[in-house]
């Protein structure tokens, strides 16, 4: 790197990773708004709030969110944690290793290289079966392999390049698959967090069902538009434990609904399913039927469809190609085939949605490609967001805990997307202008104009009696002329300046300005407290 190349990018500007951002005030401010109702929302039906790490094994999300899913398979923020002191050997050796260079051709000279191999191989298989980097069976194998393949490239050394460089990349990349720390990752959502807690925490010994909220970030290394971020924020609910009565799934969607009606959110639409259970006689039968359906008209759908055919049938349902959805509408629906306690179970979630004054429309094609989902399936869509219109995903997974090492335990929840929520709000703000109840509102920011050192510790006094009472208020930490000081108070879209000079200090009577209109008043200050209770809040 050049001086000229290496100043500049000392002087670089950082910029937010992609997919990410900063939210900023005054829009935290909504955010804030509804976060808040989220907790008094799911407080009244009985939620308790549940806070996570932002990272878990590896292996957790791959196990409940499915290794084969384009979540864990492509878009984790996956990483090696390892402390790095503990293990500076070992490290010192594998990059000795891995960036060991293969000499031109025609010289024979492998022997630093076997040797680096041969203390990594010796210093790994010992931390291996003291089991201080993890024992799994892929670490087993790498080393393994490296013992052979090292074997091998001593045997044909002096015989030329030709035979030792393969080999040599062969060891380079088993080194590379020795996994010294465990591999951990930014969480991809979190209801699989939620049944670890559960499990960890005996939950089961609790009465059930044990009712559970969230928010926080999530992390998906997805392709950035509007509506889809690689860090997102979630509100999600969950219920685990107890029965898989209808009444559970109606309540929890009810709970949503009641949500995105307080929070202000129009023009939701309900979408709901039931995807039976994971048996022949549910499920797994219409699944077969699919299959076949879909073996029919292959040649008619898409690279992704064909091959989804044979991975995961489930998951053609849920194409948003144009060619391909005449065809989908063609296909057998799960309504259909449906065993009869799952079809007893649906029909009861719709009428107590009804009962509830909930209104949904049915939608077949909503499925969860995962084995472990069943019955109850829904989504919410809302206005504003163009293709990425889902603001919440929910279903029924009695399976899940299970899965994770616990005992059985019935579970529904639902994640909401709350930067698509924040959209759809500000879009309905935004129609609605400044007397729009989603406005954001201030409490009238008051600017304290002040001078003279007595007149600044009044100011000091005032500023924290007029805080403690809740209203904002903005004490400038140098002594300035009052011209400037009001010109100031304007710039910070002040409402009211509180004018303190050596005269109103004296007399106790206070100047307030009306910044719209320039009208000044003389109040004490018990008057000004009263007068400032009485103004109504300001939208910006
Ligand atoms: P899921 O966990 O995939 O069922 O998603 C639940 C909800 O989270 C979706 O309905 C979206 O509103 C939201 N969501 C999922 N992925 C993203 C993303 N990359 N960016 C923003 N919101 C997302």
């Amino acid at each position: 790197m050049s001086d000229a190349t290496a100043k500049k990018e000392e002087r670089r500007k950082f910029q937010a990773i992609k997919g990410t951002r900063d939210i900023l005030p005054p829009e935290t401010e909504l955010w804030n708004r509804v976060e808040q109702t989220a907790d008094e929302v799911f407080a009244t039906f009985g939620y308790g709030e549940i806070r996570l790490p932002i990272f878990e094994p590896t292996d957790l999300f791959a196990r409940a969110v499915g290794g084969e899913t384009d979540i864990v398979s492509k878009e984790m923020y996956a990483f090696e944690d390892f402390d790095t002191y503990e293990f500076s050997e070992l490290l010192e050796q594998r990059t000795a290793l891995l960036t060991w260079q293969v000499p031109p051709l025609g010289t024979q000279v492998f022997e630093p290289f076997i040797i680096y191999t041969k203390s990594f191989y010796e210093l790994a298989a010992r931390s291996f079966n003291l089991r201080r980097i993890p024992a799994t069976p892929g670490n087993q194998s790498a080393l393994d392999d490296i013992l052979r393949l090292q074997d091998k490239l001593q045997s044909v050394h002096g015989q030329g390049a030709e035979k030792s460089a393969p080999l040599v990349a062969q060891i380079k990349e088993r080194v590379r698959d020795v996994r010294i720390g465990d591999s951990l990752a930014l969480r991809p959502e979190a209801t699989a967090s939620v049944c670890r807690a559960y499990i960890e925490h005996n939950m089961q010994q609790l009465p059930q069902p044990v009712k559970l909220y969230y928010t926080g970030p999530m992390f998906r290394r997805e392709r950035p538009q509007k509506g889809r971020y690689r860090q997102f924020y979630q509100i999600g609910a969950e219920i685990l434990g107890g029965t898989d009565a209808p009444g559970i799934d109606a309540e929890v969607i009810e709970m949503l609904m009641t949500f995105f009606d307080k929070v202000g959110l129009q023009g939701a639409t309900l979408y709901i399913n039931s995807i039976g259970h994971n048996a022949l006689e549910c499920r797994r039968g219409y699944v077969e039927k699919l299959k076949a359906a879909l073996e029919q008209v292959k040649d008619k759908l898409g690279a992704d469809s064909q091959r989804r055919i044979d991975t995961n049938p489930l998951r053609v349902l849920d194409s948003k190609l144009e060619s391909e959805q005449a065809i989908i509408a063609t296909l057998p629906h799960i309504a259909d085939h449906l065993c009869d306690e799952c079809k007893t179970h649906y029909a009861e979630v719709k009428r107590q949605l009804q009962v509830r004054g909930v209104l949904y429309q049915e939608n077949w094609r909503l499925v969860r490609g995962l084995d472990y989902y069943m019955r109850t399936t829904f989504e919410i869509t809302a206005p504003g967001l163009g293709s990425q219109n889902a603001v919440c995903g929910g279903g029924r997974y009695d399976g899940l805990v299970e899965l994770l090492g616990g005992p059985p335990t019935k579970g529904i929840g639902f994640a909401i997307g709350e930067d698509r929520l924040i959209l759809s709000l500000q879009e309905r703000a935004k129609s609605e202008g400044p007397n729009s109840p989603l406005a954001t509102r201030h409490s009238p920011l008051l600017y304290i104009a002040w001078m003279g050192e007595r007149a600044y510790a009044t100011a000091i006094r005032a500023a924290k009696d007029l805080r403690k009472a809740g209203f904002s208020v903005e004490l400038p930490p140098v002594e300035q002329k009052f011209g400037k000081a009001l010109g100031q108070a304007d710039k910070l879209g002040a409402r009211y300046a509180l004018i303190l000079g050596d005269n109103e200090v004296s007399e106790a009577l206070w100047t307030l300005k009306t910044l719209a209109d320039g009208t000044q008043q003389k109040l004490t200050e018990p008057d000004l407290l009263q007068f400032l209770r009485d103004q109504k809040p300001v939208s910006s």
